[in-house]
């Protein structure tokens, strides 16, 4: 689905990802984790094409990802949704328009299929009552489960998450977390970045540990969580359990 090759980004002096090649196939739902730092929402960022490597290639379903290809680049972006740990929802438009926007906008949709979409997918995350809210007026948890359903809406083929949940009180973690374990039960492609360790052991399939921008360990969860085998990723469990 998606393959990363060799890939390098530099801020200056700065090498925030070394050498980090990667593939995610279809259904999987990869967590990357790793100490503050490690490069883990800088490769999640390459990936998106926010930020623009300084050397190796993105594949998306064994296509190159390339910026100067623009119209195809567009739509292989439009292919990946991503939540981030702030939501950027607009705040002068209702929950439906938020999660209509896009939708009219970018996919060219009518008003009334995007409509249509959007409540579907509100009824999804279980907020079809508040199509009418204002974010402001939406707990956290909800202001996340109201932008992963707009991430959604637009039909993407894997989710990328940046800390979903880190920004949340912890009563609210639960909601959103149960929300992406339901879309990975329905075969959703995942990369999460995530602190939550409960979830990478048991809803993530695989981990993918960062150091320093290289990618230390890449295992089945399990067999990552029960037998780390490198010293820093020992060492980093035994900081966050
Ligand atoms: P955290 O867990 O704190 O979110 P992270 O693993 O996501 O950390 P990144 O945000 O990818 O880490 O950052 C990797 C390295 O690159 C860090 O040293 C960071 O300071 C640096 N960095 C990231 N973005 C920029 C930027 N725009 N300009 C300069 N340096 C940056
Ligand atoms: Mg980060």
């Amino acid at each position: 689905m998606i393959r990363v090759e060799h890939l390098q980004k530099n801020f200056g002096q700065l090498h925030a990802l070394k050498d980090v090649t990667l593939e995610v196939n279809k259904g999987e739902i990869v967590s990357l984790i790793g100490p503050s730092g490690s490069g883990k929402s800088t490769l999640l960022r390459c990936i998106h094409g926010l930020e623009k490597p300084d050397k190796g290639k993105i594949y998306m379903n064994d296509e190159l990802m390339d910026p100067q290809n623009k119209e195809k680049y567009r739509e292989q972006r439009n292919h990946m949704g991503f939540v981030f740990q702030h939501f950027n929802l607009f705040p002068h438009m209702t929950v439906l328009d938020n999660l209509n926007l896009a939708q009219t906008e970018v996919l060219g949709r009518s008003k009334e299929d995007a409509t249509k979409k959007s409540l579907e997918l509100l009824k999804r995350v279980g907020l079809q009552e508040k199509k009418d809210s204002y974010p402001n007026n939406l707990s956290g948890g909800q202001k996340q489960r109201v932008a992963i359903a707009r991430a959604l809406c637009m039909d993407p083929d894997m989710m990328l998450f940046d800390e979903p949940t880190s920004a949340l009180d912890p009563e609210m973690i639960k909601e959103v977390l149960e929300v992406m374990k339901d879309l990975g039960k329905q075969g959703m492609t995942m990369i999460v970045v995530t602190h939550e360790m409960g979830f990478a052991r048991k809803v993530g399939s695989r981990v993918v540990f960062l150091d320093h921008g290289e990618i230390i360990e890449d295992a089945p969860s399990e067999e990552f969580f029960s037998n780390p085998k490198s010293d820093r990723a020992k060492d980093f469990l035994s900081k966050v359990f």
